[in-house]
C-alpha cells in the first residue's frame, strides 16, 4: 500500500513538471513517504529525519516532506521535533501534494494538511516501479480495528473504488504491456461492503479476470479470515487468471487471543478456510502474517501459535513481535510482555517455519513452472528475476529482453525465500 503511496506521489511530482534526480543530497523535493504499524518502521523514519537536518542546512531551499501514517498520526510532533520539515501530509490527502507546495513556496512557512476527510479525485499512478506488475489500489481505509492496529486511525473508514474506474485502470495497463495487476486494500474480502454497486470482491475479480486483455495474472492482499465467502473460495478455482496464492493472516492460533485481538474469528474457523481452499485449489500456496507476544499471551496461547502453524504449514509465514500503537487498545491492556519474552518466542515461531517453508520450496525442485519475469536479481545482475503463479520469487539465467514475458522454468534449487531455475528451451 505504501509502495503504491509512493508511486501516486511520485506520478503527482512528474505531472507537475518535476523528474527524479539521483542523488537526493541536490534534490529541490524529497519526501519521506511513512509507515506507522510498527515501531521499528517509525524508529527508522525518525533517524534519517535526524540525519536530514546537515542536509536542509547546507540546501535550505531543498522541501523535505513527510507523507503518509507518520504524517497523520505525529503531525505537529514532527514539527516540534524536527522544525526544518516543510511539508507534512497525511494519508488521505495525497492529491494536495502540489498545493502544499505552492503553499510552502508562497508562505515561507510549513504548510500541513492531515484533514480525516478524503480529497476529492482519484490519482491512477502514472509513474510505476515496474513496468510489468502493477498496485491497483481498490479500496482505501479499514473499519475492522483490530485492538492492536494503528491502520483505522491513520487511514480513515473504508472506501470502495467503482468497479468502473479500477476496470478502466486495469484495462489500460494491459494495453501498455503490464501482465500483472495485484489489487490491493487492507481487507480486499469487504470491497463494496461501503457501495451501492451491489459488487463484491468476488463479482470484481470475474469482471477483471473477463475485462483485462494483456493481463495475464491478477493477484491481491490482503483478506480478512472473517470475510472470506465460499464464492470467493470458488472464484479462485475457476477464474483463470487468479494466481493460486492466497495471503491470509491468521495472526494468532489461540481463541483467547484472537478474541482479545478483535479478529473475529476463530482458530476453527481459520483453518476451516484453508481446508476448503485447497480442497477447490489443491496446489495453492498459502501464507500468512503473525503476531507473538500480544499482551496476555500465555506460554499456552504461543504453544497453539506454533500448533496452528504446524497444522496449516504456511508457505510462508511474515512474523512480528507486538508492537504497542499509541491510541489503540491493546497498547492499554494488562499484561504487557517483556521484550525478552516477545524475542524467544519470535524466534522460536521462525525457527519452526523456516523449517516448514524450506520444505516446501525444495518440493519444487525438478518442477516446471510458468515465470513472469519482472526484472533482473538485484544481487547479481546477469540473472534474472521473475515469479512463479504460486508467488515464488525465482533466480535464473536469461537474456535481459525475457523481462516482460512468460517463460517455463525447471526448479533445480531452493532456499528460504528463493529458488533458483533454468530456462526451458
Ligand atoms: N489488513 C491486513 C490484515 O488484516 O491482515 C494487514 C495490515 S497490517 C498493515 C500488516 C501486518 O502487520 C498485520 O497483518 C499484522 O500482522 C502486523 N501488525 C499490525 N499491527 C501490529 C502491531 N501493533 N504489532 C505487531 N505487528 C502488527
Ligand atoms: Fe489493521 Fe485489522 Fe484493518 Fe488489517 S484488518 S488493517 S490488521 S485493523
Amino acid at each position: 500500500m505504501n509502495k503504491c503511496d509512493s508511486e501516486v506521489l511520485a506520478s503527482l511530482l512528474v505531472e507537475n513538471g518535476y523528474s527524479y534526480i539521483d542523488d537526493f543530497q541536490k534534490a529541490d523535493i524529497l519526501l519521506l513517504n511513512t509507515c506507522s504499524v510498527r515501531d521499528t518502521a517509525e524508529r527508522k523514519v525518525l533517524g534519517r529525519l535526524e540525519r536530514l537536518k546537515q542536509v536542509k542546512e547546507k540546501k535550505p531551499d531543498m522541501i523535505l516532506g513527510v507523507c503518509g501514517c507518520m504524517a497523520q498520526s505525529w503531525e505537529k510532533e514532527l514539527l516540534k521535533r524536527f522544525p526544518y520539515i516543510d511539508i507534512i501530509l497525511g494519508t488521505n490527502r495525497l492529491i494536495e501534494l502540489p498545493n502544499l507546495i505552492r503553499e510552502r513556496l508562497n508562505s515561507g512557512v510549513s504548510a500541513i494538511d492531515v484533514l480525516e476527510m478524503p480529497s476529492n479525485g482519484e490519482i491512477i499512478p502514472k509513474v510505476r516501479e515496474s513496468k510489468v506488475t502493477a498496485w491497483v489500489t481498490i479500496m482505501h481505509g479499514c473499519n475492522n480495528f483490530c485492538s492492536y492496529c494503528i491502520v483505522p486511525y491513520v487511514r480513515g473508514r473504508e472506501r470502495s473504488r467503482s468497479s468502473e474506474s479500477i476496470l478502466q485502470e486495469i484495462k489500460k495497463l494491459g494495453e501498455s504491456g503490464y501482465k500483472e495487476v495485484t489489487l490491493l486494500g487492507q481487507n480486499v474480502n469487504s470491497y463494496g461492503f461501503d457501495s451501492d454497486e451491489k459488487i463484491d470482491f468476488a463479482d470484481l475479480l470475474a469482471l477483471i479476470d473477463a475485462n483485462s486483455p494483456g493481463i495475464e495474472r491478477i493477484r491481491f492482499t490482503t483478506s480478512h479470515p472473517k470475510d472470506v465467502s465460499s464464492k470467493l473460495i470458488d472464484a479462485m478455482g475457476e477464474l483463470p487468471k487468479v494466481c493460486n496464492h492466497f495471503h491470509l493472516p491468521a495472526q494468532a492460533g489461540s481463541n483467547n487471543i484472537l478474541e482479545k485481538m478483535n479478529r473475529g474469528y476463530t482458530r476453527e474457523h481459520y483453518i476451516n478456510l484453508i481446508d476448503k481452499l485447497r480442497a477447490k485449489v489443491p496446489d495453492i500456496s498459502i501464507t500468512t502474517d503473525l503476531i507473538v507476544g500480544f499482551p496476555g499471551e500465555t506460554e499456552e496461547d504461543f504453544q497453539d501459535t506454533l500448533d496452528l502453524v504446524r497444522r496449516v504449514e504456511f508457505d510462508v509465514a511474515f512474523c512480528f513481535r507486538f508492537s504497542p500503537r499509541r491510541g489503540t487498545p491493546a497498547a492499554k491492556m494488562d499484561g504487557q510482555l517483556p521484550e525478552e519474552v516477545k524475542m524467544r518466542r519470535l524466534y522460536e515461531l521462525l525457527e519452526i517455519q523456516d523449517k516448514i517453508s524450506i520444505e516446501k520450496n525444495r518440493a519444487m525442485i525438478g518442477q516446471i513452472h510458468e515465470i513472469l519475469v519482472e526484472g533482473q536479481n538485484p544481487k547479481d545482475k546477469s540473472q534474472l528475476s521473475g515469479r512463479t503463479r504460486n508467488n515464488r520469487i525465482v533466480f535464473f539465467t536469461g537474456d535481459i529482453d525475457l523481462i516482460g514475458q512468460l517463460v517455463t522454468v525447471e526448479i533445480t534449487d531452493a532456499g528460504n525465500w528463493s529458488l533458483r531455475g533454468e530456462l526451458c528451451s
